[in-house]
């Protein structure tokens, strides 16, 4: 990390809750359902997908974990009521993968039966990787049982090559990304486009195989990169699709779709937006400028 990039972490780590909010408003649909379901209609309405998340992250016991799964199933009936053009995206921590991973397990795997009953799908994002190995065996566990989900792999570990060559196997739908959690460089790669090569090397080795590929980043080369290698290689249009974070880089989704290509949004709502905030406001460029003016006009 540079110095620059450095400096803004600090100053979002220090920036009160209310500006933190102010700033992330864009990143976020609201903080209901209703919030949620209004912003996936209007993408659905440009012929953009959704996938839709509660906001909320490692729980602190069974209950908030029991309240968070609950909360995911009235996002499925959603989908289903309204026909709506969207998935689910779960974090394992939030069904309590760090209090008990059988008791995870039995909360997703209900998620994952509900989805299929409505012919849907869930995604089981990655977080730190504490908890990689528990997240690919509790998928593989459930991929046993349901097709309906799937799962993501970080770029920049420098494990995800070897995990992506076995998961191949069983024919798995992927999100692939950079990867968003600070891990040492015993496990992760550091440098900027290593981090792309391996990208690439991976979702090439993805499509290889045959398996399908929600190609997750809003780096215009990544994406250039991807769409080369799409023709390349004539991967029919049913093998892949491209996936952004709300708010961001919207010029370019528009771009995508325009193209002609499959687009997905992650859309996250929720009361317990603050994590996800933070990390949101790390990664945006131009956060420094948007701060600097801050201090001159609050
Ligand atoms: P970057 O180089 O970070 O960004 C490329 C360009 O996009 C930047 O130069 C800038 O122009 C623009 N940009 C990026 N972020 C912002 C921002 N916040 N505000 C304004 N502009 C911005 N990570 C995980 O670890 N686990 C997950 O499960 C996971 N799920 C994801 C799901 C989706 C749909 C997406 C798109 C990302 C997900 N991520 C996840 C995050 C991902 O790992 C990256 O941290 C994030 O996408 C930034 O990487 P990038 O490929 O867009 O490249």
């Amino acid at each position: 990390m540079n110095i620059l990039n450095q400096l803004i972490v600090s100053i979002v780590q220090m920036m009160p809750k209310n500006i933190v909010g102010f700033f992330s408003r864009k990143y976020i649909a609201g903080e209901t359902l209703e919030d949620g379901i209004k912003v996936v209609k209007q993408l659905n309405a440009k012929g953009i997908y959704a996938t839709m998340d509660v906001l909320g992250e490692a729980v602190k016991n069974k209950e908030e974990s029991i309240d968070a799964k609950n909360k995911a199933m009235e996002v499925l009936n959603a989908i289903e009521k309204y026909k709506l053009m969207a998935n689910l995206s779960i974090k394992p921590t939030q069904m309590g993968l760090l209090i008990d991973e059988e008791f995870a397990y039995q909360q997703i795997l209900d998620l994952v039966k509900r989805a299929h009953e409505i012919n849907n799908f869930v995604r089981i994002d990655m977080e730190d990787s504490s908890t990689t190995d528990m997240t690919i065996n509790l998928y593989k566990r459930i991929y046993q049982q349901y097709k309906n989900v799937g799962v993501v792999i970080q770029a920049y570990l420098k494990r995800s090559f070897d995990d992506v060559v076995v998961l191949n196997k069983l024919g798995t739908n992927y999100r692939l990304c950079k990867g968003i959690y600070v891990e040492p460089a015993s496990i992760a790669i550091k440098d900027r486009q290593a981090i792309r090569e391996n990208y690439l090397k991976i979702l090439k080795q993805m499509f290889i195989d045959g398996n399908y590929v929600g190609i997750a980043t809003h780096d215009k080369y990544l994406i250039d990169e991807a769409y080369k290698m799409i023709r390349e290689m004539n991967i029919p249009k049913d093998k892949f699709e491209f996936q952004m974070l709300l708010g961001v880089r919207e010029d370019l989704r528009d771009k995508i779709n325009s193209d002609g290509y499959k687009i997905r949004v992650y859309v996250p709502f929720g009361k317990d937006w603050y994590a996800y905030s933070v990390r949101r406001l790390k990664e945006n460029p131009s956060i420094a400028g948007h701060i600097v003016k801050s201090f001159l006009t609050f």
